[in-house]
């Protein structure tokens, strides 16, 4: 314990059980080759066994009262590097090799986190992340359930992901209102093949945008659609196994490829 107290708005719940900490750090399979960035280490409930068995540790945190006792407390550690400042505003893109990134993230900003971490997919090997709950069951879950939409697919465009085990309330102080979860997500060594990443979300995201309605009705007037060529592109899709009939959620990775691949040769340029 830090006698510094807690930042609410800064999402400052801390990991106090210890085999917790243990176990989401044997997640990452870490050996001295490895260099990890660590968001968010607060208390450093994480940091110094992070720093024992990584190469080395860059642990970024926004609370300057909490980076500054990490400083203090873990300084003797030859290999670990607090960074004071933004997570969102890391330049993860020049960091110079491949890191493994292991966080119990923020979670009022776990999403923006995360969409930027996917930005600089090609500079990370690994991500262990413990997460509010629901987002972790977005995150992993399988088309045709309730909680698979466009972070799932988004995220599972760059990454294998995989739900590891759940983390109740209680092992956090202050008690949080909502449970966790510790995913594994495991960059893909070359994302799906698409053209165009940037349409490829734009596709995903107008799909989804009318959550309950057919493929067809959620592009109606989308950005992704020339209004001039929307129903010769319907057929399109349908022959190619794409039932525009269908709801968004019930599609996989590869159809929202074959979709997006589709539209892109017809996007009228
Ligand atoms: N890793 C610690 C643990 O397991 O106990 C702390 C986790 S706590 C849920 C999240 C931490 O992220 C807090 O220490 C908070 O100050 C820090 N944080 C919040 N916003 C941040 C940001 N934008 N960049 C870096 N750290 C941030």
């Amino acid at each position: 314990m830090t006698g510094v107290p807690p930042k609410k708005s800064l999402g400052q719940n801390f990991l106090v059980d210890e085999n917790i900490a243990s176990r989401i750090v044997r997640s990452a399979s870490l050996t001295r080759d490895d260099a990890v960035v660590e968001i968010g280490p607060g208390q450093g409930a994480l940091t110094r066994e992070l720093a024992e068995k990584a190469g080395s540790v860059t642990a970024i945190e926004l609370d300057e009262r909490l980076a500054g006792h990490l400083k203090e407390n873990l300084g003797g550690l030859p290999n670990l590097q607090v960074v004071s400042g933004d997570a969102l505003a890391f330049p993860y893109e020049s960091l110079p090799g491949k890191v493994k990134v292991v966080a119990n993230l923020p979670y009022y900003i776990s999403t923006p986190i995360i969409t930027k971490l996917l930005g600089a997919h090609d500079k990370i090997s690994s991500m262990i992340l413990m997460l509010q709950k629901e987002v972790a069951q977005r995150i992993t879950a399988s088309p045709g359930g309730r909680d698979y939409g466009y972070m799932s697919v988004m995220v599972q465009f760059y990454a294998e992901a995989e739900m590891l085990f759940s983390v109740p309330k209680e092992a956090f102080r202050p008690v949080p209102k909502v449970d966790s979860a510790v995913v594994r997500l495991n960059l893909r060594k070359a994302p799906e093949d698409v053209s165009d990443a940037v349409f490829f979300e734009r596709v995903v995201s107008a799909s989804f945008s009318k959550r309950r309605k057919m493929l067809r009705n959620s592009l109606k007037n989308s950005s992704v659609i020339p209004p001039d060529r929307f129903d010769s592109l319907m057929e399109r899709l349908l022959v190619s196994g794409i039932d525009p009939s269908r709801r968004a959620e019930t599609f996989s990775l590869s159809e929202f490829v074959l979709m997006t691949e589709i539209l892109f040769e017809n996007r009228g340029l």
